[in-house]
């Protein structure tokens, strides 16, 4: 069985005043909820970690830390970089790494975010690998020759030992903050095609370990159709992460 992920990626909003408040929120409301069965993951900005980490921490929250990005370098002369000791070192759990944002607006190739994957699982890190394509691919019929390109290539080189505990996100960019969401059985239908890439790059075991998210749009008001299907493990969801009763939702209509 594979633990349903909810994680809630924040880019680049709220202040670590605005984190307080959030988490806070998050913590009273999901107190009751079985959090052991369901994963929720908060990814807030680098500004944010220490604060969401200790918060974690002091009142004992069932919430996993992760960040939205960092560099495949352990230190050295990257100025305004982060990387993954610093991230371990914060008790980060998840690393998101070749979001379409970092792809399209930070030009991050395949090649770049393949360095990542494998720096994160170096230092004890977990990356959400995503991947999606735009609307023309989508058009052109492009959707599993794309996202199968973007997963053999992210985990290039990596044994299977840590493959086995990635996670992949399937974001069609198109979907993207842009409130249009993938059918339930269109997403289903490519994270079925990431499985297959993963049982014909691994093994099939592997391949059924793997949690593969959903992500795009995901709101209250869709999640149980999503995430009702069994090849939807979960969901990476941005904007109505920022949003307490929205998440909180989301979180529920996981299970
Ligand atoms: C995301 O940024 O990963 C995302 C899915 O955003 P949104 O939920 O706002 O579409």
């Amino acid at each position: 069985m594979r633990r349903p992920l909810i994680a809630g990626n924040w880019k680049m909003n709220n202040t670590h005043h605005d984190a307080i408040v959030l988490v806070q929120r998050l913590g009273h409301e999901l107190a009751e909820h079985d959090l052991e069965r369901t994963e929720v993951a908060l990814c807030p900005p680098f500004t944010s970690l220490r604060t969401v980490q200790t918060l974690i921490d002091a009142d004992r929250y069932v919430f996993s830390l992760g960040a939205q990005t960092m560099h495949h370098e352990a230190s050295g002369a990257f100025t305004g970089e982060v990387s993954g000791p610093m991230l371990a070192s914060l008790n980060v759990t998840y690393v998101i790494v070749g979001h379409s944002e970092r792809r399209e607006v930070f030009g991050e190739t395949d090649e770049d975010i393949n360095l990542k994957v494998k720096a994160a699982f170096k230092h004890g890190l977990v990356p959400i690998l995503c991947c999606g394509e735009t609307d023309p691919e989508r058009e052109a019929g492009d959707t599993e020759a794309k996202v199968e390109r973007q997963v053999r290539e992210g985990l290039a080189g990596v044994s299977a030992d840590a493959a086995r505990k990635v996670v992949v996100a399937y974001e069609p960019i198109w979907a993207i903050g842009t409130g249009k969401t993938a059918t339930p059985e269109d997403a289903e239908a490519t994270i079925a095609h990431i499985r297959r890439t993963l049982a014909d790059a691994f093994d099939d075991g592997l391949a059924q370990e793997v949690r593969i998210l959903y992500g795009g749009s995901v709101k209250a008001g869709n999640a149980k159709a999503l995430l009702g299907r069994p090849e939807i493990d979960g969901a990476l969801v941005g904007g109505a992460s920022l949003d307490a009763a929205e998440f909180v939702a989301i979180v529920k209509a996981a299970g």
